[in-house]
């Protein structure tokens, strides 16, 4: 019995279980389906849920299954309220006779709404869904995604399909950032230049790069599209909403269960204002300095009416608790010049600029409480004092601190770290396990200022998007990782389990005609090192994928030739690879370099002293190249017990760390160096790794002959705002070699 019983678990979990994402609390499959077939009614049991129903009507008819909505309690699948489900949850019944989807409340029901359009996205026959029992709650309540509209504009079809997508994966919040000193996206009555003039602008540098990367890497997706072109001659760029837009896409994300944030950025960032209305800023010079705009003049009472002016309108067009003012990176200096800023200082009795930018953030904050919202900031607010009632959006890595210091003082705080959730940033191979298992909930923050932690959220800063394909190509799959770190308990996540569910997400994205990244080729390195011979071996995550290369420079494209099986080289061979999808639509490019090369001897005269760790010399360098860092003022040594940046060293950072490294036994030795800005890896005077270049984190991966002894060791590293250094050594057999073994000085 115990036996029989034993075997029909097992057959349960085998019959139809749905790879869904995010993974729900609780799921229990039993055997067989159901089929929605003919005319189905979708039944809704309030008037309120007439909407949802709408919604669940569209995605049958997407899946080929004619549907209809009706009011009432009978049909195929019904929707209604259910008491005892935790909020925002569901609970689904997908039975012989039919459907039945309980929210415990309107989000609760359109999430339960996202699970079935999964089944019927991964199911092979659109129309039949397992039968199963589900029970289902989010883990956190912010499960958030952004959207920069301003450096490169989206039309409303092109967010709304966002929206559609977020929606598709329990998505809740939508943080759309909507004006920025590139470009002003929201129309607003009083002030009708702001979009007639500020939403267009002649090319600038982002549009020149993005045209530079379309070329370098042979990558249409980096190109403007044309309906964001105007004019002859000279072309403008740009676009921008009007209040009717913006109330269909309010309407669109509802349906959803998506609230939107809408953010103006302020009082830096406003360029695209600044430059349309006089007096705004401190003085009439406006435009660029080293690295910021021109700030508004928090002096000018005008400019606080004027920012008052644009909040009503925006108020009136999104009707949700929340709204978000930016507050980031804004330079002082104009303000420290401007006579109406130093009198504001004087009159408001505060200490500096900090206190300045401060007292203006609580201005806003005031008028915006007033009018019944709840004011959102990135954690630059935080500087100068923070308002008792203001939320914090955490982005600079670099401010470790942020989310014990805002939660310490009873504020709530959403996560966005650069690094891993500025997803604009390149996807590293490292990313999706990164956010699949951040921890949101450290244990060195207290119950009670864990409960300040509202959720966390996937931002997209568009620089260097200018499409469509390259937008939803950098959210993807990454949002699928952030949607189930959101939703899911922690005791029920697994990262090897979640990246095996993928491979389904991905079919289901294809099928959808999303574009979505690879992940990262593995079986290979940047460069492998062979003695005799050399063998490119390739992992592809995907199996709808093909692989094509090329061994003589040139871009592979559909003709090239395919990877069907490991290759062989006995001479140093450049490898470039690229994964093409069912459509032949061409991914990146990724390098590939085996190099034959003899073994590097060990250094012939030890010094008799040698202690654990290495040394770290700091010079205050604010360029970006490595082999200029010891030019700079020496600022001291510092010793380290691995490749890092020392404590205590910030600001302007140029790091020279030398050392030995004691190889254990003659071998290939495997070298992951990852930096923020840039790095590179010498051993005895040799190149190792080459990671010299401005940049966000990236990861360089290299290997080298060593004959077993000490070798001469030096890594450089340069940083220019916010930065981050990594080195992890491997030996043949792929462990990770401990630091205190390795490194001596
Ligand atoms: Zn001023």
């Amino acid at each position: 019995m115990l036996l029989v019983l034993a075997m029909t678990v097992i057959a349960h979990t085998m019959w139809a279980q749905v790879n869904l994402v995010p993974k729900p609390q609780k799921a229990q499959w039993q055997q067989g389906n159901y089929v929605l077939n003919g005319q189905v009614e979708v039944a809704y049991a309030s008037n309120d849920l007439k909407p949802a129903a709408d919604y669940l009507c569209r995605a049958l008819d997407q899946a080929g299954v004619q549907a209809t909505a009706k009011a009432g309690k009978r049909g195929q699948v019904c929707l209604s309220r259910g008491r005892g489900i935790a909020k925002s949850g569901y609970q689904l019944q997908i039975g012989k006779e039919g459907v039945q989807l309980k929210g415990a409340d309107y989000e609760g029901v359109v999430n339960g709404v996202a699970t079935l359009r999964q089944m019927l996205l991964l199911s092979k026959n659109e129309a039949t869904i397992p039968l199963a029992t589900i029970s289902d709650a989010p883990r956190f309540g912010w499960r958030g995604f952004h959207l920069d509209c301003s450096r490169h504009f989206f039309t409303v079809k092109e967010v709304e399909e966002l929206i559609d997508l977020m929606a598709l994966y329990k998505m809740n919040r939508f943080h759309w950032h909507l004006t920025d000193d590139q470009g002003w996206r929201i129309e607003i009555k009083k002030y009708p230049k702001l979009t007639e003039q500020g939403g267009w602008r002649k090319y600038n540098n982002q549009d020149s790069l993005c045209l530079k990367l379309a070329r370098e890497e042979d990558n249409s997706d980096f190109l403007l599209p044309k309906d964001r072109l105007k004019g002859e001659g000279e072309v403008s760029y740009g676009g921008f909403y009007t209040q009717e837009d913006i109330r269909q896409v309010v309407a669109f994300a509802r349906q959803r269960g998506i609230e939107i944030v809408p953010e103006i950025d302020m009082p830096g960032h406003f360029l695209s204002a600044i430059e349309q209305y006089e007096g705004l800023s401190c003085f009439p010079e406006i435009g660029w300095g080293a690295v910021f705009t021109t700030p508004l003049c928090p002096g000018k009472d005008r400019m606080i009416e004027f920012c008052k002016d644009v909040w009503k309108e925006v108020l009136l067009l999104f009707p949700y608790e929340y709204v978000h003012i930016g507050g980031d990176e804004v330079p002082k200096d104009n303000w420290e010049r401007c006579p109406d800023c130093q009198r504001r200082i004087k009159e408001e009795g505060l200490k500096d600029e900090f206190e300045l930018q401060a007292w203006f953030i609580h201005q806003m904050e005031q008028f915006l409480n007033k009018n019944g919202r709840k004011m959102i900031g990135w954690d630059e607010i935080l500087e100068g004092g923070l308002s008792p009632t203001a939320t914090v959006t955490w982005w600079r890595t670099w401010v470790p601190d942020a989310v014990a210091q805002v939660t310490a003082q009873g504020n709530d705080v959403i996560y966005c770290p650069g690094d891993p959730f500025y997803l604009s940033q390149r996807e590293q191979k490292s990313d999706l396990r990164s956010i699949y298992e951040y921890n949101l909930l450290p244990d060195r923050l207290s119950e009670k200022q864990k409960k300040h932690v509202l959720g966390v959220q996937a931002n997209m800063w568009c620089e260097w998007i200018p499409t469509r394909e390259r937008m939803l190509y950098m959210f993807f799959p990454r949002t699928i990782a952030v949607s189930e770190l959101a939703w899911t308990k922690p005791e029920l996540k697994n990262y090897d389990e979640f990246y095996g569910r993928l491979t389904d997400q991905f079919a289901m994205l294809h099928r959808l005609h999303v574009p979505y990244r690879t992940p990262s080729l593995d079986g290979f390195y940047n460069t492998n090192a062979f003695v005799h011979e050399g063998t490119l071996r390739v992992e592809c995550k995907d199996p709808l994928a093909t692989v094509r290369y090329t061994t003589d420079g040139s871009f592979p494209d559909k003709h090239s030739t395919q990877y069907s099986g490991p290759v062989k080289v006995d001479k140093t061979t450049n490898f470039i690879l690229r994964i093409f999808n069912p459509e032949g639509r061409a991914d990146e490019m990724t390098r590939a370099d085996f190099v034959k090369q003899g073994y590097l001897e060990s250094v012939a005269n030890v010094p008799a002293v040698i202690s654990p760790g290495l040394n770290a010399a700091w010079y205050e360098y604010g360029g970006v190249k490595c082999a200029e860092v010891p030019t700079a003022p020496f600022k001291g040594n510092y010793d380290v017990a691995d490749v890092c940046i020392p404590e205590g060293v910030k600001g302007k950072i140029g790091l020279v760390i030398t050392g030995y490294l004691n190889v254990p036994a003659d071998g290939i030795y495997t070298f992951a160096l990852m930096s923020d800005d840039g790095s590179w890896l010498k051993i005895d005077g040799n190149m190792v790794v080459d990671n010299d270049r401005p940049q966000s984190p990236h990861e360089e991966v290299c290997q080298q002959a060593l004959r077993q002894g000490l070798h001469y060791f030096e890594v450089r590293y340069f940083d220019s705002n916010g930065g981050m250094l990594r080195l992890w050594v491997f030996d043949e057999q792929g462990n990770r070699l401990n630091p205190a073994d390795i490194y001596r000085h």
